[in-house]
């Protein structure tokens, strides 16, 4: 079983990466997944679930005792039999956003979700606040496979930059390391380069450049992945060696996380120009 965190800036296109990558891994190539959502947001499966439809793990332990809670109650099968679950997030205003992602994986272990049939648990998680809520999954030897969305825009590189600091915390003693990144276009001048750079400044690397399709939006009003709703579309068949990318990736590293200075020096180099 593999368990692969993505990691980004809010925003940035991880739920829309992993849930087609997770489509395109169970209906191209028949693997068993979970999709775990680390996002207050809770939108992590909806495109995997044709809607809104899954009760968050806070939620439930809101409306059921500790002990009366089932797998069922937070784990739903969507696309392609990919079990799916949501974390949740606290009233708004109250209580720290870390704390879903604690409670959802503990929840997780005691009703023996963590089948041996599993392939692939992705876990997605925001990467604008590294609290300790938001490492879990990369603590405690969960994830220990890493993937950082991007796009060639300096707070994308930002992020992800401080991400790779929270982990390098937990490389040494958790054995997590970086699979590489995944760039999720934004259409910036020079992005491929700039990103590459940035990859390799980081002792990584590249793993795949998606690029911008308005079918990504489309679908998403439809409530399905690429992967499901237009199936021999160009950007499906982007999804899907994205997904083999990820699938042959041995390539794991402790990165190298670099100034602020080092950033904006790359984004000068490489990054968008005027005239
Ligand atoms: P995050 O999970 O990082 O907050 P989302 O996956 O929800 O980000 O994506 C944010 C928005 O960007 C969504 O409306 C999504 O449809 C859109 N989007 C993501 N990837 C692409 C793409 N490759 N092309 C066009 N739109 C995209
Ligand atoms: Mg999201």
């Amino acid at each position: 079983m593999r368990q692969i965190a993505i990691y980004g800036k809010g925003g940035i296109g991880k739920s829309t990466i992993v849930q087609n990558i997770a489509a395109a891994l169970a209906s191209r190539y028949s693997r068993k997944a979970m999709l775990v959502g680390c996002d207050p947001k809770s939108d992590s499966t909806r495109m995997l679930l044709g809607g809104m439809s899954q009760t968050t793990v806070l939620d439930t332990m809101r409306e059921y005792e500790e002990d009366e809670i089932e797998l069922d109650h937070i784990l739903q099968e969507g696309f392609a039999g990919i079990r799916c679950v949501e974390s949740g997030g606290p009233e708004p205003g109250v209580g720290c956003a870390g704390r879903g992602i604690i409670a959802a994986i503990n929840m997780l272990e005691e009703l023996g979700a963590y089948t041996s049939d599993l392939d692939y648990v992705f876990y997605d998680v925001l990467g604008d606040v590294v609290c300790g809520g938001f490492a879990m999954p990369i603590r405690e030897g969960k994830a220990r496979e890493i993937y950082l969305v991007v796009s060639g825009e300096l707070m994308a590189l930002y992020a992800a930059n401080n991400i790779c600091k929270g982990i390098v915390r937990y490389a040494e003693s958790g054995g997590v390391r970086v699979g590489g990144i995944i760039c999720n276009s934004r259409n910036v001048e020079n992005e491929r380069e700039l990103v590459e750079r940035f990859a390799e400044e980081l002792g990584t690397k590249l793993v795949y450049f998606v690029p911008r399709d308005p079918i990504v939006q489309v679908a998403e009003i439809h409530r399905q992945t690429v992967m499901e709703y237009a199936p021999e579309s160009a950007q499906a068949g982007e999804y899907a060696a994205l997904a083999e990318a990820v699938e042959q990736n041995t390539d794991l590293v402790i990165p190298k996380p670099m100034s602020q200075d080092r950033l904006e020096e790359l984004m000068l180099t490489y990054g968008p120009k005027l005239g």
